[in-house]
């Protein structure tokens, strides 16, 4: 009897149903970090939509493409492949399988990526494989339009938001440790100020909030307590979502 009580739980384990979370905010509000380590914690697939946009913006700077230039855009985005690789239990960003992870950081990068990610023809690109990506549950989906365009039906959704400074101070912290450069905090600030204009106000999926999310600001929370108020949520949906299937 007992072992039948044991395999039944063990059935039910594992027929738990995986979620899709949404988690959505303005440049350098946190989102990644927490995405990365609620991934982790909940053994859940982590992507970076940001670096897909940047992965591309890096290509067509590469290539010297002119932005305007769509024909030629439309062109390069056929022959071109993206994926996420884990290493050392991180998920590494490749581009036409070369590993592009630091070189997308870096300022020169961000302050193109807001007009290239503003490109119709590129969103669609990416938001097809962004899809794919998720199309098994279990996936912890970081960036602008996560909630709203590309899983409009996430199990969860969060839009995080935090003061304009703190944000600054965190990136510049970030691009400093990976891309080995001295960068000055005052540029880095007015990039941030300048992309969340250009993702608020594009035509093409702006970032803005859904209907549905959860507003979480993260100016006076430790990454932990980020991490568990998030968590917690996340168990009592699964919690939820199983005991009704
Ligand atoms: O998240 P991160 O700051 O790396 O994103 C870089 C840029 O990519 C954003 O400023 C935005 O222009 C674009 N982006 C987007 N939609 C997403 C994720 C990022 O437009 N889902």
């Amino acid at each position: 009897m007992i072992l039948f009580y044991k395999a039944f739980f063990y059935f039910c384990k594992m027929n738990n149903k995986k979620l899709i979370i949404a988690i959505d905010g303005y440049s350098s509000s946190g989102k990644s970090t927490i995405a990365k380590s609620l991934a982790k914690k909940l053994k859940y697939i982590y992507v970076d939509s940001g670096a897909m946009y940047r992965a591309v913006t890096y290509k067509l700077l590469k290539n010297n493409i002119d932005f305007k230039n769509i024909d030629k855009i439309k062109e390069i985005l056929k022959s071109t492949t993206i994926d996420f690789i884990i290493q050392n239990g991180e998920n590494i960003i490749f581009l036409d399988n070369e590993c592009v992870e630091d070189k997308i950081r870096s300022l020169y990068i961000s302050s193109h990526v807001s007009e290239v990610s503003a490109i119709p023809e590129v969103r669609e690109f990416l938001v097809k494989i962004q899809r794919k990506l998720g199309e098994k549950g279990g996936i912890v989906m970081d960036g602008r339009d996560i909630g709203t365009v590309v899983y409009p039906n996430a199990d969860l959704k969060f839009f995080i938001d935090a003061d304009i400074n703190i944000r600054a101070k965190r990136r510049h912290l970030e691009m400093e440790a990976k891309t080995g450069e001295k960068i000055n905090l005052e540029d880095v600030k007015n990039n941030l100020v300048k992309r969340d204009k250009i993702d608020s106000s594009r035509k093409h999926s702006p970032l803005k909030l859904a209907d549905d999310a959860i507003v979480i600001n993260t100016d006076n929370m430790t990454k932990e307590e980020q991490l568990q108020y998030i968590f917690d949520i996340v168990k009592k949906k699964e919690d939820e979502l199983n005991s009704s299937s």
